[in-house]
């Protein structure tokens, strides 16, 4: 395993760390609306392909070395400053979003719109950290099926869910969420 491998399951290691507890916390939440797509289902099944199980074929066998390839050492430093961003806006995002968290489309009884924190610099730090994370993937696993596989599952992944989300949010939020939608950017910050 080379250091630009070793740091992507370092990573993946440090995302498990922020993740779990709030998963725990979360059990006992109770839930006002759901909004699971089938659809939906089969990208975040994708995305764990994509995201978990072939970066860590390419790390831990040799399955996957007929389609390594390589770049400069420059590419490979700059993918760890990548994920190490992403890591920093992943931890960031949970925090402030606390239980308000979801792995699919909820919204809870007590749901709370956060707009403080890196809420209060773009609406959807995850997803950005997603972005970043999988233009890192690239720089840092560097097999053409391992490194793109992030990207290519998140990108359609992406543009389904926001769409989703935003309008749930906004049947919830009603005019808080769109007055919030004008004063912040999405995954990049407005100027
Ligand atoms: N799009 C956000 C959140 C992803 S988690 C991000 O990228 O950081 C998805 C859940 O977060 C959804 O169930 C939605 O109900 C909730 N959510 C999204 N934005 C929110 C906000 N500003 N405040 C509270 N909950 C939010």
């Amino acid at each position: 395993m080379d250091i630009f491998a070793a740091t992507f399951v370092f990573a993946m290691l440090a995302e498990l760390v922020i993740r779990t507890p709030l998963i725990k916390r979360r059990k006992s939440e109770k839930m006002s609306k759901r909004l699971v797509a089938g659809q939906e289902k089969s990208f975040l099944f994708l995305l764990w392909g994509g995201g978990v199980i072939l970066p860590l074929l390419y790390v831990f066998t040799t399955w996957l070395d007929f389609a390594n390839y390589t770049l400069p050492a420059w590419a490979g430093w700059t993918g760890i400053v990548l994920i190490l961003g992403a890591v920093i806006v992943f931890w960031r995002a949970h925090a402030d979003l606390g239980l308000n968290w979801s792995p699919t489309l909820e919204i809870r009884e007590k749901h709370e719109l956060i707009t403080r924190g890196i809420y209060s610099i773009i609406r959807h730090p995850m997803y950005a950290s997603q972005l970043l994370w999988s233009v890192a993937q690239i720089l840092l696993l560097q097999n053409w099926m391992a490194g793109f596989s992030g990207l290519l599952t998140f990108i359609p992944f992406y543009f389904l869910r926001i769409k989703a989300e935003e309008q749930l949010m906004m049947e919830q939020f009603g005019d808080q969420y769109r007055s919030y939608m004008q004063k912040v950017g999405g995954v990049f910050p407005k100027l």
